[in-house]
């Protein structure tokens, strides 16, 4: 038996009735998807309150990021500002985009260095992108931090904040209600991870219209595939999923920190459905550890992709999960 903690999907799996919904819709696969998804499009501005101008989507927050680099940067001229480290496709999609990509430190523990952040920024920056709550941290800033950052960046800069992770933190962390009042702010959301349809690859953004007008331009017509429509759809509707997510991830997010504490090892506080640590001092190292859980069936995350070799992320589990991964560890860690 295999046990995969290592990229933030949900525990659940799918929903039940989403699968159902997906199952019925097979049989529609041969037609071609709407073009611009307006259904979907409908939905979600609907679901947020939002004007349905603001809304893209795509084929996971991958192509939408990969757009935003391509619509809001002149390669060669403008530049991108993120924090390092970042999410790994930010540099592949800032360089395959021949944009520089300016990386501020996050501080030591690893909370958000705004100031830092603001510094790199110059005229030509027209994107400066957040994730919030971060990857790997699991630290969220507040709306304030961000609303002031946003203010403080040139009326031409684009500020993104990545929200993957936001419904594990909560409403109140989030952009969303004071978008009117912020003209130059992009809010980027995923059904990869509290709606379990990671392998569906549905991403969006909530945009200035401008910019959303500019994104739907250059999309390719079809990358949100028909069946990927009708499981988002679905998923909106189904609150009874999504809270369910939210309360395991955040019971599981509890249990996780305090014995990990117990058994000695440092721990982010986390405000998402993964958790960021290292072993005690003197105990054996984060790779050992690592090597020894894969050994028993448990895939973690190891960080070195993000230049972080000491650390390491396990993605909140089912309760079973998590007490297995706890189990195993404490037996590793001879805690
Ligand atoms: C998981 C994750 C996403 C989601 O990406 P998709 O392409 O929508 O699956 C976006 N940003 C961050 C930082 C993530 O960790």
């Amino acid at each position: 038996r295999v046990i995969k903690m290592a990229s933030n999907e949900n525990p659940l799996g799918v929903s039940p009735r989403v699968r159902e919904v997906m199952e019925k819709c097979a049989s529609q696969a041969f037609r071609y998807p709407q073009s611009g998804n307006p259904r979907l499009v409908k939905a979600l501005a609907s679901f947020y309150g939002v004007d349905a101008g603001r809304i893209f989507v795509g084929n996971g927050s991958d192509e939408v990021i990969d757009l935003l680099f391509r619509v809001r940067a002149v390669p060669g001229v403008h530049n991108a500002v993120a924090f390092r480290p970042c999410f790994g496709l930010y540099p592949t999609q800032a360089k395959m985009a021949g944009v520089e990509l300016r990386q501020a430190p996050l501080k030591s523990d690893f909370s958000f260095d705004f100031p830092g952040l603001l510094k790199l920024v110059d005229e030509n920056t027209t994107l400066v992108i957040v994730t919030s709550p971060d990857n790997p941290s699991g630290r969220a800033a507040s709306v304030e931090e961000l609303a002031a950052l946003a203010g403080a960046l040139p009326p031409a800069c684009l500020l993104v904040v990545d929200e993957a992770y936001i419904e594990f933190a909560g409403a109140e962390y989030s952009l969303l209600s004071r978008l009117e009042s912020l003209p130059n702010v992009a809010l980027m959301r995923t059904f990869s991870k509290v709606y379990g349809l990671a392998g569906m690859r549905i991403g969006y953004a909530i945009l200035p219209p401008a910019i959303a007008d500019y994104l739907w331009r250059v999309r390719l017509p079809f990358s949100l595939n028909i069946l990927a429509e009708e499981a988002a759809l679905a998923a909106l509707d189904d609150s009874e999923f999504r809270e369910k997510t939210i309360e395991l991830v955040k019971r599981g997010r509890v249990q996780l920190t305090e014995e990990l504490r117990t058994m000695g090892c440092e721990v982010l506080p986390s405000l998402s459905n993964f958790i960021m640590f290292r072993t005690p001092e003197g105990a054996v190292g984060v790779k050992t550890l690592h090597g020894e859980l894969l050994r028993r069936g448990i895939i973690i995350r190891a960080l070195g992709g993000y230049h972080l070799p000491d650390w390491l992320r396990v993605s909140v589990g089912t309760d079973e999960e998590n007490e297995l991964f706890l189990r195993y560890t404490r037996e590793i860690l001879g805690a």
